[in-house]
């Protein structure tokens, strides 16, 4: 059994000490906390600036960032082994209320669950006339912890703790004294109650469930760590974690909502598909910046903004039900656009990039593209008129065969122009003929005519 404890006062603190010491019983401890205080961090990763962590003793670290921080880089690489359970405390002053969203305390356990850990988050209600019971808190915690280890978990969750800062033996949490605080049996809590008192908490008189995940069948604790950690591993793959979290794509998202994309479905996109597992695992920390990356083959994944831009042109006078893609790559674009029209058909002349970038649109549950190894310049006559076509490589000319096979009212965003002098186009099939409109300076890899085989 391996915990690990942090908290939002400081490595310094005394109820973290406290809270360390009472969960030795149960296996390993160690802490990893920030070198100040950082109350008030909320659940806010460090990205901008690098985190230092400085080993102060045997199982204490020290780390020049937030309590998020803490529990992300024990948990995701700082150590070889992996932890069962985060506790974080113990907060010197109440977590209720509003300050749920706030505490640094309680957002290191939201980290620890959000990467797969039961967690708990411990505090105590100190106020100016308080003596600091730290260790009412901690023995709370431990037999909240022993509690937890032997009892049959319905749901993962955050257990976000809340004690009375006053003896032990004071502790009224029901009519029966404190085992009560650990929802033990008995009718509802009649002791005294904490104004802030969240809803969905437990019958003890400060304790409560911060959050809770999604439902899934009772199991034992172990069972319930095991499909925690194997649900992690399946959903961070694709959720990311760090460089590829829904904080860094966030920002993407916002930096691309500056350059002038406003298409809220195509933000949505940008925000949900996971372009880190397009690119090579040594990439995937740069998979959110707005730049191409090579993806093998000579090939790269287009800049998030030109996939935006483009996909946005092409939606922008009304949905969309026959779409061809030309020039797949790793599939990103695929992946993007898929969601937001009717059927997809993708063409790729590369036949080793189509295999990888059918497999990942599979993994990801899209279901309505299909493939072909094949030279894009030809289009796919027998699938066509199009009421879209995308192209994602730059011709010298637009062929022939793609405005044919476009429909009427259809729309062709393609580039065009030899190296340095590309330029993005959109045409549109209208009852008049062809109408052309400049869309802005680009730069893509030359589409190609004829297809490659793999070697
Ligand atoms: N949107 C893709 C971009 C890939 S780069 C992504 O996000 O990954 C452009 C791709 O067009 C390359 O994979 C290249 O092999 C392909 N391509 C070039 N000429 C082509 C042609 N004639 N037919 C089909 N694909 C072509």
């Amino acid at each position: 059994m391996k915990i690990l404890v942090s908290n939002d006062d400081g490595y310094r603190a005394e109820g973290l000490r406290a809270l360390a010491a009472a969960l030795t019983e149960f296996g390993a401890v160690t802490i990893v906390a920030p070198d100040r205080n950082r109350s008030g961090a909320s659940n806010s990763l460090t990205l901008d600036v690098p985190l230092r962590v400085t080993r102060a003793e045997e199982n204490l670290y020290y780390v020049t960032g937030t309590p998020t921080d803490c529990v992300h880089l024990a948990i995701s690489g700082l150590f070889d082994f992996e932890y069962d359970m985060v506790v974080s405390g113990i907060n010197d002053g109440a977590n209720l209320g509003d300050d749920v969203l706030y505490s640094g305390t309680v957002a290191a356990a939201m980290e620890g669950r959000c990467l797969g850990l039961p967690a708990i988050a411990v505090s105590l209600c100190t106020g100016a006339h308080t003596g600091k019971h730290f260790d009412t808190a901690a023995r709370v915690a431990r037999e909240l912890v022993g509690r937890l280890l032997s009892q049959r978990l319905d749901a993962p969750m955050i257990l976000n703790v809340n004690v009375p800062d006053r003896p032990y033996e004071d502790l009224r949490g029901g009519s029966e004294g404190p085992a009560r605080l650990l929802g033990g049996p008995g009718g509802p809590a009649t002791g005294r109650r904490l104004r802030h008192r969240l809803s969905g908490g437990g019958r003890g008189s400060c304790f409560n469930h911060a959050a809770a995940g999604r439902p899934h069948p009772p199991c034992g604790a172990r069972q319930y760590r095991e499909l925690a950690r194997r649900r992690a591993v399946n959903d961070t793959r694709v959720s990311g974690i760090g460089m590829t979290s829904a904080r860094t794509r966030e920002r993407l998202v916002q930096r691309l909502r500056e350059q002038g994309i406003r298409d809220p479905s195509v933000l949505d996109q940008i925000r949900s598909v996971p372009r880190h597992l397009f690119v090579d695992e040594a990439l995937a920390s740069r998979a959110y910046e707005d730049t191409a990356l090579p993806i093998g083959h000579g090939q790269t994944i287009s800049q998030p903004y030109i996939v935006a831009r483009m996909t946005a042109a092409l939606l922008e006078s009304g949905p969309l039900f026959n779409v061809l893609e030309v020039g797949t790559g790793c599939g990103y674009q695929t992946a993007v656009l898929a969601p937001l029209v009717d059927k997809l058909y993708s063409i790729e002349r590369i036949e080793p990039l189509v295999e990888r970038a059918r497999t990942r649109i599979k993994e990801l549950g899209i279901k309505n593209v299909r493939f072909r190894h094949g030279d894009g310049t030809q289009g796919w006559a027998a699938h066509a008129p199009f009421d879209g076509i995308i192209v994602a490589a730059a011709p010298h000319a637009i062929p022939e065969a793609l405005q044919q096979q476009l429909a009427p009212g259809g729309r062709l965003v393609v580039p065009v122009g030899p190296e340095g002098e590309q330029e993005l186009w959109r045409i549109t099939r209208r009852e008049t003929g062809l109408q052309r409109e400049r869309l802005g300076a680009v730069a893509f890899v030359p589409l190609i005519k004829g297809p490659v085989s793999a070697t």
